[in-house]
């Protein structure tokens, strides 16, 4: 694995679960990380981990902020030569119980997000013939979902999005790319195993272990395994990998 040293690497939602372990990664292996979200404190807290990470506060869903945090993260730290648009939410209801509020809410976020900071961040890689871009999208976005439409829908729109978006910079030195994980230990899964213990009355373990069992090796994912993905998608000679959508899935999809 070739330093990131003198690359800048934007990590959307690095505050904390994928995002966090994406950052450290990227910072160990020697980039200037600048990492983003809508809350202070889990920014501060990663930022004041490594000496390479930054923080900016950007809500992915108002493209006025994207654009001026880029602008301010541009000017105080220089041009972004990496993407991660990992950035996300996950709410699940049957598809008659979800509303066009929900619907939006989540499109906004994992779909709108991740086109913003790409249409920003892409122009300046290709000038430099030089760029990784790479959505963090799920196993969602490349199977259905019973009670994870809008979720899983929305997957399937940065499945695109990062299909498109690396036919159009193919012959620019710049790749575009999406990784998938399964159900990996983060607040989220947290958050769904909560919904089951609401909604079911069992154990919040029992919970956890369902939602483990739903990746075919058993066991949650941790973020280390997929931000090693992600590491080696920014190396030089990962260069020929564009277009592709990469499981961390524990042997699903
Ligand atoms: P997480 O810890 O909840 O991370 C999500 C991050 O996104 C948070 O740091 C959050 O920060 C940020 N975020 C959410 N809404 C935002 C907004 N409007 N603007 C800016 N930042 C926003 O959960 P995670 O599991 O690490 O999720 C990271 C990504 O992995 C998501 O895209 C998720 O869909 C994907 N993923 C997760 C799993 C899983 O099982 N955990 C599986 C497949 C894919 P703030 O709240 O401070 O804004």
């Amino acid at each position: 694995m070739s330093g990131l040293s003198g690359k800048h690497a934007l990590v959307t939602g690095g505050g904390s679960g994928i995002g966090a372990a994406i950052a450290l990664d990227l910072a160990n292996a020697g980039a200037l990380v600048t990492i983003t979200g809508r809350r202070k404190k889990p920014l501060e807290n990663i930022a004041s981990s490594h000496d390479n990470i930054n923080l900016q506060l950007m809500d992915v869903a108002n493209e006025k902020n994207v654009l001026e945090a880029l602008t301010a993260i541009q000017k105080t730290f220089g041009p972004i030569d990496i993407l991660v648009a990992n950035a996300g939410i996950a709410e699940t209801a049957p598809i008659q119980k979800t509303t066009l509020d929900m619907w939006r809410k989540v499109q906004q976020i994992n779909v709108e997000g991740v086109f913003l900071c790409i249409r920003e961040l892409v122009g300046h890689m290709v000038e430099q013939k030089w760029g990784r871009i790479i959505t963090i999208a799920s196993v969602a976005g490349q199977k259905g979902v019973a009670y994870g439409s809008a979720y899983s829908a929305s997957k399937h729109a940065v499945v695109g999005l990062t299909r498109s978006v690396a036919i159009e910079v193919m012959t620019k030195g710049v790749t575009v790319n999406a990784v998938c994980p399964g159900f990996v230990n983060t607040a989220i899964v947290e958050k769904s195993a909560a919904n089951i213990t609401a909604k079911t009355g069992m154990g919040e373990k029992q919970a956890v272990d369902i939602l483990a069992k739903l990746n075919p090796f058993g066991r949650l994912i941790e973020p280390e395994e997929v931000s090693s993905a992600v590491l080696w998608l920014c190396d030089d000679n990962a260069g020929a990998v564009t277009g592709q959508t990469i499981q961390i899935a524990g042997g699903d999809v």
